[in-house]
This record gives C-alpha cells, sequence and structure tokens, in this order.
C-alpha cells in the first residue's frame, strides 16, 4: 500500500462519516449592497440582483427604499441611482426591513410568499406554510399620501427649534420643517413651499391648516 493508498482509503472513511448534508433548503440570502458614491450621488449596483432574490417588484422595492430613505433615486439597468449620499449600512437595513415586512412568513420564516391585495389591504401569503397575514404597513404605497408632505399643504407646527440661518424650526411627521420669521416656542401656521429629501420649508400663513 503506498502512501497515496492510504490517504484516500482514509478519505472514503472520513466520507462515510460525515452526516447528510443538512437541510438542502436553498438558503434565502439577500445579497449585501454593493455600493459606490460618487460625489453626492449613490448608486447600488447589485439593486435588481437584489430583487430577484427577493421576487418582488423593482419599483415596490424602490419606492419603499426612497420614502424611508428621503431621496429621490431611480433605476438605471440593474443599478438604482439615489440622488443623495447615503451609507451602505443604511440602505442594507432599509433592504432588511424591506424583507422583513413584505416577504418573510411570520410564522414559518419562510421567503416563500406572494403579495396579494385583499380590497385596499396588502396580504403576505406564504406558499410554504399556507399562512396568510396582512401586511403591516407604515409608509407603504405611493398612494398613501398621510405620511408625506407635499408644497401648498399648510401645516400647524409648532416651532421648537432654530436653525443655522436664525430660522425657526419645527418637526412635523418626520420631515423638518423651516420656518423663517418665527420664534422657538411659537406654534404657527406655515404654507409649504419647497421640500428636499426630509426638509420642508414654509412661510407663515393665515391660512387654516390643510393636514
Ligand atoms: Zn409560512
Amino acid at each position: 500500500m503506498t502512501a497515496d493508498d492510504d490517504y484516500f482509503a482514509l478519505l472514503d472513511r472520513a466520507k462515510e462519516k460525515l452526516p447528510e448534508v443538512a437541510e438542502n433548503h436553498d438558503r434565502f440570502t439577500v445579497p449585501e449592497v454593493d455600493v459606490i458614491q460618487e460625489g453626492k450621488i449613490t448608486v447600488v449596483r447589485n439593486f435588481l440582483d437584489i430583487t430577484d432574490v427577493l421576487r418582488r417588484d423593482n419599483d415596490h422595492v424602490l419606492q419603499f427604499l426612497l420614502r424611508e430613505l428621503g431621496t429621490p433615486g431611480n433605476i438605471e439597468g440593474r443599478r438604482v441611482v439615489l440622488k443623495s449620499k447615503i451609507s451602505p449600512a443604511a440602505i442594507q437595513d432599509k433592504i432588511q426591513t424591506y424583507t422583513d415586512t413584505f416577504v418573510i412568513c411570520s410564522e414559518c420564516g419562510r421567503p416563500d410568499t406572494k403579495l396579494l391585495k385583499d380590497g385596499r389591504t396588502l396580504i403576505l401569503e406564504c406558499e410554504a406554510c399556507g399562512a396568510r397575514r396582512p401586511v403591516n404597513v407604515k409608509k407603504t404605497s405611493r398612494s398613501d399620501t398621510n405620511n408625506s408632505l407635499k408644497v401648498g399643504d399648510v401645516i400647524e407646527v409648532f416651532i421648537n427649534d432654530v436653525g443655522k440661518k436664525g430660522d425657526g424650526t419645527g418637526k412635523f411627521m418626520d420631515y423638518l420643517v423651516v420656518v423663517p420669521g418665527t420664534v422657538k416656542g411659537a406654534k404657527v401656521n406655515a404654507k409649504i413651499t419647497n421640500i428636499s429629501a426630509k426638509t420642508a420649508f414654509a412661510q407663515r400663513t393665515n391660512e387654516n391648516p390643510t393636514r
């Protein structure tokens, strides 16, 4: 017996002792975001690879990301171009939130699900265990404007701070609202004149709030 024979014999015996390959579920792994930053632009290079794994509509995932990250952006080829500087970790985090909310079955933890509409309710139906649950949507569809401000909205805002340029600022939903000519502690009606990501610029007004 040569040393090689010994070696192969050993290998055969070792193989016999190996347990059967553990459950052969193809493991569900969402790819890590592959992000490059170019100045104030952030590019997710493998966006469509991610949506392929999630088996969700590209645009649905995109709109969720844009809303959650508070940035404009669009799909270009297989990439997403975000028009803000955003950290890869923040993007990964939102992809995870999307996955937990819109993909993973809360009963069995499997990703073999599909989204259905039941009237106005979005339902996550699991093809593995048959469970159905309404998607717990805080900010989902584009038509849901309750969580976003638009130019022309009149809001009542409490000025609780003063910005760098001396303008009063307050919070409305998850927006920072900047209202020139106001002082800390004031409660004013303000009309939105411009919105940039999650900062809304507004002017004092006598109009009644529309929101
Ligand atoms: Zn399930």
